[in-house]
């Protein structure tokens, strides 16, 4: 289960950072893509996105949601165990939702 804060992934002008170790800026891609994706329509429950899983030799796609009160987004492998959530992605620049209540 990865657990993670989008804020902790941006440097001051909040961006990916360009030197980044390769993992963590895979990890810190796919994060914003997962954001990025979820926000279009903020879906309550899991819904597809056509993101790949990251996960070696796995095929899967991501399903993603937003939860509850405090609005983390969820997102689940549909073929691996791979599982996250993400908090503080509100006003990042993938945030589809920003300047809008959800
Ligand atoms: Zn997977």
């Amino acid at each position: 289960m990865y657990i993670s804060n989008m804020t902790h992934f941006l440097d001051e002008t909040g961006n990916l950072p360009k030197e980044m170790p390769r993992q963590a800026r895979e990890l810190a891609s796919f994060m914003a893509l997962v954001v990025d994706s979820t926000t279009r329509k903020s879906p309550k429950t899991l819904a597809s996105t056509d993101i790949r899983c990251f996960k070696k030799d796995c095929q899967g796609l991501i399903k993603s949601e937003i939860l509850g009160k405090k609005d983390d987004i969820h997102w689940v492998c549909n073929e691996c165990d791979n599982e996250g959530v993400i908090s503080v992605w509100q006003g990042t620049r993938w945030d589809n939702n920003s300047g809008k209540k959800l």
